[in-house]
């Protein structure tokens, strides 16, 4: 049952790697603390286990489940969504390579290619990746050796056709890298619009309650697959056995809480397009939006990210700071609703930066909660400014 691909997703988010202790009959399988495993004589391994950085079961299932999702042939669970970005990037490049990188990423990614592996001299040039005849532009003037995208992206929503960038790259030699993590693999699948490999940070959405930081790489390529395992086993910056435990289980609920977080998305997006004192939104459900025909294609749903402009910075603060249901807090994809302010909050890194965020810009995470609910919050808040 583990790998079958045949299988809806949900059925595979909830069985993949998921079968029950042979042992004792659990339907849910133990968690495993254990760091090291007995031998049956030496070299004797009876699961293949041997210590807890090369492997341990509670992560193995958690890596089965993550490939049956994505439609990979392998998957790898990192401590966090930037330590599986390092394994990748250190197993694909070399001095001297460069990364293209779209112009709103994740701010962590740029400071962990422009101020980590810079020093080991990796360059990055920032173009905006929606834009398919800009992306072909800058290979011609140089080659890159990955191209790094977010579809949708973070915060400003834009749309990435995975398909068209795939070909591109391909035909230039880069291997095309999609950070799923806006989207999860209930809305969008890259690796079957081409790309080679999907990164997340499973803190968000796939791990769902804000409660364990985790990333994750699924890929299908084998040698770059055993290059990225080669330096999550000698670098070690793995998931522990809780937060592998706590990932899976937020996975199998993954399918109902993003079509209810895209429900509440798309009715706030409504209301707050309808509100005088808001500038502009960004949602891919809303029709005006430039990628809302991509994004009918590509995804099954448009997700629960929602950005607005107000009109102008102040504003925008106060907007943030008035919520009452809406948290003021880093992070998205949680069940509970969150409000941030990229400029300072979770896009500080990149203020100044070719991926600065406008200062007018809010982003909502929307959560499950009521809709009215939330409504009525942002509501209050809106007139309050
Ligand atoms: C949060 C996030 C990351 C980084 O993941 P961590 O788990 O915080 O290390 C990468 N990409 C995106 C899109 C993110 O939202």
């Amino acid at each position: 049952m583990s790998s079958s691909t045949d299988r809806g997703f949900e059925t595979r988010a909830v069985h993949a790697g998921q079968a029950f202790d042979p042992a004792t009959g659990a339907v849910i399988p133990p968690v495993h603390f254990s760091t090291t495993y007995a031998q049956d004589g030496i070299g004797g391994l009876r699961g293949g286990f041997e210590y807890g950085r090369s492997g341990n079961p509670t992560r193995a299932a958690l890596e089965t489940q993550l490939a049956a999702l994505e439609g990979g042939a392998h998957a790898l669970s990192f401590a966090s969504g930037l330590a599986a970005e390092d394994a990748l990037l250190r197993a694909a490049l070399s001095p001297g390579d460069e990364v293209l990188l779209g112009n709103d990423v994740y701010g962590g990614t740029y400071r962990l290619i422009a101020r980590v592996l810079g020093d080991w001299g990796v360059g990055v040039r920032v173009v905006d990746m929606s834009d398919l005849a800009a992306v072909r532009a800058a290979l011609e003037e140089r080659p890159a050796r990955v191209l790094w995208v977010e579809t949708p992206s973070n915060p400003l929503l834009r749309i990435t056709d995975i398909a068209g960038l795939a070909a591109l790259g391909h035909d230039a030699g880069a291997l095309v890298v999609v950070d799923n993590t806006f989207a999860s693999p209930a809305l969008q699948q890259p690796l079957a619009h081409g790309a080679d490999v999907v990164v997340h940070s499973t803190t968000k959405y796939l791990g769902g309650h804000s409660d364990v930081v985790g990333g994750a790489l699924v890929l299908n390529d084998d040698a770059l697959y055993e290059k990225a395992k080669f330096l999550q086993f000698a670098v070690g910056a793995v998931s522990g056995p809780l937060d592998a435990w706590l990932t899976t289980r937020g996975i199998k609920t993954l399918a109902l809480r993003m079509q209810r977080h895209s429900e509440n998305a798309q009715r706030i997006a409504q209301f707050l397009v309808a509100h005088p004192a808001v500038q502009r939104v960004y949602y891919p459900g809303l029709p005006t939006h430039p990628g809302h025909e991509l994004a009918a294609r590509q995804m099954s749903g448009f997700g629960g990210i929602v950005s607005v402009a107000l009109a102008d910075a102040p504003a925008a603060r106060r907007f943030a700071e008035s919520t009452r249901l809406f948290q003021l807090a880093e992070s998205l994809g949680g069940v509970e609703s969150l409000m941030n302010y990229p400029d300072e909050m979770t896009h500080a890194s990149v203020r100044g930066t070719e991926l600065a965020v406008p200062a007018e810009v809010v982003r909502l995470s929307v959560g499950i909660e009521t809709a009215d609910d939330l409504i009525a919050d942002l509501d209050e808040a809106l007139a309050s400014l």
